[in-house]
């Protein structure tokens, strides 16, 4: 069923008797072209764009829980392309280019809203590092802007200019970057691949996989067996669980990340603002809640919650750069699991076992990936070859010596 005005007016006007499933509920088929394991963003858009962009139909999405219950419904909502690195840039700025186009391209409202993204320096050693990373990313051909405190006092009065304990001396601006409704993206990408003949199978947990001579032949699920040509992982933060019932072990750590968000407030925030020094962005929703979170929980876990620590510690980033905030009541907290890869960049690679695909290592920032991942994996899976802006991301890299470190912080991934 195409959305239009037009429809809306008719089940307006008739008592809205008429609307469908967005997505069928289908029993899975013995047999698939590609099983995509996780009903998650990357999971949905990498089965939206074969079908819908590649032409590989017989496709199924298996997801142990129902869509949304994993990271695509849990993040901060932050899309951008403001990366340094030229591992990361290009694919990045695919990724913003394909959500400029997102709501056109499969008929939903995602709330795809370009409001800017604000990265706030306070030295002027992080001024230069960002005049760089300004720079590189023009050279991609994103935008970018470098502001003095002036322009940044001129977008946001309400920092704290004046008795900071770490002063503002300017930012940069990415005015495409902005925030996306997350689970309408989910819901967006299913309802696209769905309609293009792909089986989305919520409620069916992957347990294992059939290996026949080395080769990947099938899953092994809570609803039985299910044979594929190829077998995509896309599980985020529960990818190393799901990689080593096929034997492999990842260059991946599972460290839970969580968001708050303040009661309804009158628009205050103009888009999104990050803090320069410390853990702490913050954005407001099209509701007025305030949406931000911070760094982390410091150990591994698969438990989708979090702990006080990083509370108080996401709150004092706050109090430090918005003292206003302070009057706000907190309505809402949550954890998501991620999947922090040792040099803060993902995966989107062949494993060294046949038939078998990897997609993972996204760390805090898979959301605004999840575009460009699901277009690159899906390149991948049907040409067997990555796609040009996706050639680093390779899971021999730190064999090779070819790391992505965008933070220069080392092989820690807590502190990516
Ligand atoms: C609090 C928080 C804030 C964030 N903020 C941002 C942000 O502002 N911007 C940004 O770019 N990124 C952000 N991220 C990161 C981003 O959300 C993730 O990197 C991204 O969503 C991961 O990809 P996904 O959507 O496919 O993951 P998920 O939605 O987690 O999908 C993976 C799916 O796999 C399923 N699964 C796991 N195991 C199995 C199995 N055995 N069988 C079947 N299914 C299985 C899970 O149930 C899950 O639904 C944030 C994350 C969190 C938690």
């Amino acid at each position: 069923m195409a959305y239009s005005v037009f429809r809306i007016l008719k089940e307006g006007l008739t008592g809205n008797k008429g609307w469908k499933p967005a997505w069928r509920d289908p029993d899975p088929k013995p047999h698939y072209d590609v099983i995509v394991i996780g009903g998650g963003g990357h999971g949905l858009s990498t089965a939206y764009y074969l079908s819908n962009k590649f032409g590989i139909t017989n496709v199924a999405v298996l997801e142990k829980g129902y869509l949304g219950s994993g990271n695509v419904g849990r993040n901060t909502t932050i899309i951008r392309s403001n990366y340094l690195l030229p591992g990361n840039e290009p694919f990045y700025e695919l990724s913003l280019q394909l959500w400029e186009g997102l709501e056109q391209d499969f008929n939903y409202n995602a709330m795809v809203s370009q409001r800017g993204v604000l990265n706030l320096c306070h030295s002027d050693a992080q001024r230069d590092a960002f005049a760089r990373r300004g720079n590189a990313m023009h050279m991609a051909g994103a935008d970018a802007a470098l502001l003095d405190q002036d322009g940044v006092r001129e977008m946001c009065p309400f920092l704290d200019f004046d008795n900071a304990r770490f002063p503002i001396k300017g930012g940069l601006l990415q005015k495409r970057g902005g925030s996306v409704r997350h689970d309408a993206v989910a819901w967006g990408y299913a309802r696209g691949a769905d309609r293009c003949g792909v089986d989305i199978i919520q409620n069916c947990e992957v347990t294992g996989f059939i290996m026949e001579n080395g080769v990947c032949k099938g899953v092994e699920t809570s609803k039985g067996q299910i044979r594929a040509n190829k077998i995509a992982s896309c599980a985020a933060g529960s990818s190393s669980r799901v990689m080593s019932m096929a034997g492999l072990r990842l260059p991946i750590e599972s460290h839970v990340l969580q968001a708050f968000v303040s009661e309804g407030l009158k628009p205050v925030i103009p888009g999104v603002i990050t803090f320069g020094a410390g853990h702490f962005y913050i954005s407001q929703s099209d509701k007025g809640g305030l949406v931000f979170g911070g760094d982390i929980d410091g150990y591994n876990t698969y438990a989708q919650r979090g702990n006080l620590p990083v509370v108080e510690d996401v709150c004092e980033g706050g109090m430090a750069l918005m003292p206003m905030i302070g009057r706000a009541r907190m309505v809402r907290m949550w954890g998501g699991v991620m999947d922090m890869s040792m040099d803060g960049s993902p995966f989107i690679d062949k494993t060294p076992v046949e038939g078998l695909y990897f997609n993972g290592g996204w760390c805090y920032g898979g959301f605004k990936a999840t575009p460009a991942s699901g277009y690159c994996y899906a390149h991948l899976l049907a040409t067997d070859e990555p796609h040009p802006v996706a050639t680093e991301f390779r899971l021999d890299r730190y064999r090779r010596g070819h790391m992505i470190d965008e933070k220069g912080a080392g092989a820690q991934p807590n502190l990516h």
